[in-house]
């Protein structure tokens, strides 16, 4: 059984304050979240981890990161590594977002280094993979999201597989408004679920969370998680307010599968 997870990625959004801010008012949606039944991990800029980490301390809120660095320490200025985010207080980091592939050189390369990183770190990867829209276009979903797969997590041992989670994000519905359907999205999922099953066994295929990212909002988010292979949400523009994040959380904690 693969337990619902719902992270927010708050990108280069919210100074410490602001951050506090959005914690507290989550704090007091997510009260109960056992009997929601979800994971909820909040995903803040760098700067405000700390902060975040312990407000959430006596909640069963989960601190992510959003981003990692492959060597534990040295000479790699502006860098964070996974021995700094699990010090303070991360249990998860996403790896190989769309927006660090886009802007910032990631490659699957990049992402198979980092997802190593995080593990031994006792940090669980959320590892993005996606296409873009010329990508859609052409008809070269399936092959990007099998490079991805394949090159972003070359050489993981199944026991470490195990350990990953996956967030599928079609670049063209990141931040843009426009939603994969649920029957677009659950398409990617099932197509990944039988490439980790090939890759793998089907007991870890079964048994790996995939969550779906891209514009997910609350008049959304039931009908995507409804989805047999859709296991979560990884949300960026509307997990920054407490009134659209908490709904999307209750949303998911509505789908019985
Ligand atoms: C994201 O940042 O991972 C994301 C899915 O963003 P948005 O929800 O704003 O499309």
């Amino acid at each position: 059984m693969r337990k619902t997870i719902i992270a927010g990625n708050w990108k280069m959004y919210k100074t410490i304050n602001e951050a506090i801010e959005l914690t507290n008012g989550l704090k007091r949606e997510f009260d109960c979240l056992e009997t929601l039944g979800l994971e909820v991990v909040l995903c803040p800029p760098y700067t405000a981890l700390s902060d975040v980490s312990e407000l959430i301390m006596d909640t069963d809120i989960q601190l992510g990161a959003q981003d990692i660095y492959w060597q534990d320490e040295g000479a790699f200025t502006g860098e964070v590594s996974g021995k700094m985010l699990k010090d303070a207080g991360c249990k998860f980091v996403i790896i190989g977002h769309s927006e660090r592939r886009q802007f910032f050189g990631e490659t699957n390369e990049t992402v198979n280094k980092k997802i190593p990183a995080a593990l031994r770190n006792g940090l669980t990867p959320i590892v993005c993979i996606g296409e873009n829209l010329s990508e859609r276009e052409k008809g070269a979903t399936f092959k990007v999201l099998t490079d991805h797969i394949e090159n972003g997590l070359k050489g993981l041992s199944t026991e470490d597989v195990q350990k990953i989670i996956i967030a599928y994000e079609p670049v063209w519905a990141i931040g843009t408004g426009k939603t994969a359907t649920p029957a677009q999205a659950q398409e990617a999922h099932k197509f990944i679920r039988d490439l980790l099953k090939k890759l793998y066994t089907d007991v870890i295929a079964q048994n790996i969370r995939i969550q779906y990212g891209g514009s997910v909002k609350p008049e959304n988010a039931f009908e995507l998680i409804k989805q047999p292979d859709i296991d979560g949400a990884l949300v960026g523009g509307a997990s920054l307010s407490v009134e659209s994040f908490s709904r999307i959380a209750k949303s998911a904690s509505e789908v019985k599968k």
